[in-house]
């Protein structure tokens, strides 16, 4: 299979580039858009790289290094869709933790996030999200 050979041999002095050009994208609404187009983009690939293959077996032929070409183009584009994936899963991950009460939180992300409290009954300093005051017992 000389065809899928050649692959390998190409397709690594092009993952570098993927990471930096994903990273100025922040927001999920933008990883999301941009993640569409990609799959736009392989899709149209695909569609090239059939009609190319097709017509090397139409004419009894190995497809050649145009389809070659194209199989790792669509394999960048599929690496990118699946960085924008984690992307937004970690973005994800992290706006749970900041704002769902049942993560865990350190004290870093408590200062952060959540305005400090005071127990109504005894001015006592209360935990975020906490249910009774640590000093006076009371149910918040
Ligand atoms: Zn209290």
């Amino acid at each position: 299979m000389s065809f899928f050979k050649k692959l390998t041999d190409t397709a690594k002095s092009t993952a570098n580039t993927l990471s930096s050009k994903s990273q100025e994208l922040y927001t999920a609404g933008r990883l999301k858009i941009e993640q569409t187009q990609i799959e736009g983009r392989i899709k149209d690939k695909k569609t090239q790289l059939g009609d190319l293959v097709y017509q090397a077996y139409a004419l009894g032929q190995e497809p050649g290094s145009a389809a070659a070409a194209i199989c790792e183009e669509i394999r960048d584009l599929e690496k990118q869709v699946a960085e924008l994936d984690q992307k937004m899963q970690e973005e994800q991950a992290q706006g749970q933790q900041v704002q769902g009460q049942q993560a865990p939180l350190s004290e870093q992300d408590l200062q952060q996030s959540a305005p400090a409290a005071n127990c109504p009954r005894c001015g006592a300093m209360v935990e975020p999200g906490g249910k009774f005051c640590p000093g006076c017992g009371s149910q918040l």
